[in-house]
């Protein structure tokens, strides 16, 4: 069975700006899915701000497995409703991985709960991600440490609640730190941010940035059966016990509504 990841690309940087064009000329989310495809076990489509539902309606949702998304210039135009259906999605057991600038996007602040807010700086500079947790499934196969010559920087504080698991922390040239890999669950999905990505350099191309994807997306894939919540009443005759009805109540009995 081949675990279905669908890439969500803004795709607003590649059609303004000829620098990012020049690098991803197939957008970010057409290099993201590529390096997928080096890998036998995933099914791999891709989904743009652009297309209707942004390329996510419930029947593509339905079939995918782990979510990936960058956005950054038009988080605010990404359709609420869509929003609903991926954190329902979430909810059920779908993996979600938010890239760099996705740390504000709508469907990552609201699985949060928080700002996620950081502090930032354009200036090129070298990024060293340290492995904290290397005995973790998303950093396998990458050694104490990796680096990205160039990049923006992202600092502390990141605005986020405490990450279950601590998987990457950044140092910049600069001097920041920043939590660069996180992961949490919600419902029944697994979430990971990671934030390399910043649009004016190669960084999706990077061939330990390309490993650490593709080693979430296996981790975040769905395990066991689907849970749906929908706080479903049992009536007094399927209780494992007897029961008998004592007091007064509220509802219509098998809980359709009040009475
Ligand atoms: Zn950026």
């Amino acid at each position: 069975m081949k675990i279905k990841v669908t890439v969500w690309g803004e795709n607003v940087h590649e059609q303004k700006h000829a620098d990012v064009r020049g690098i991803y000329p197939e957008g970010m989310h057409g290099c993201i899915a590529a390096g997928f495809q080096e890998s036998p076990d995933f099914q791999v489509r891709t989904a743009t701000l652009q297309e209707p539902g942004h390329g996510l309606s419930p029947e593509t949702l339905e079939n995918t497995d782990v979510l990936t998304w960058w956005g950054h210039a038009a988080h605010g135009e990404v359709s609420d409703s869509v929003v609903d259906l991926v954190q329902k999605r979430v909810w059920e057991g779908m993996g979600l991985i938010v890239l760099h600038s996705g740390h504000y996007s709508k469907i990552f602040k609201r699985l949060m709960g928080t700002s996620c807010s950081l502090t930032w700086r354009e200036a090129g500079e070298k990024e060293r991600l340290w492995v904290c947790n290397p005995g973790h499934p998303i950093a396998q196969g990458l050694g104490r440490y990796f680096e990205i010559p160039n990049t923006e920087m992202y600092g502390e504080p990141f605005g986020i609640p405490a990450p279950d698991e601590q998987i990457f922390i950044s140092w910049f040239e600069g001097g920041e730190v920043f939590r660069s890999g996180c992961t949490w669950k919600r419902g029944n999905g697994k979430i990971f941010y990671f934030r390399p990505g910043h649009e004016t350099y190669p960084i999706y191309h990077h061939p330990a940035v390309k490993l650490v994807l593709k080693n979430a997306a296996r981790w975040a894939a769905p395990e066991g059966s689907r849970w749906i919540d929908e706080c479903p009443n049992v009536p007094i005759g399927n209780a494992p016990e007897a029961l008998r009805q004592k007091g007064a109540w509220l509802h219509k009995p098998g809980g359709q509504g009040l009475r």
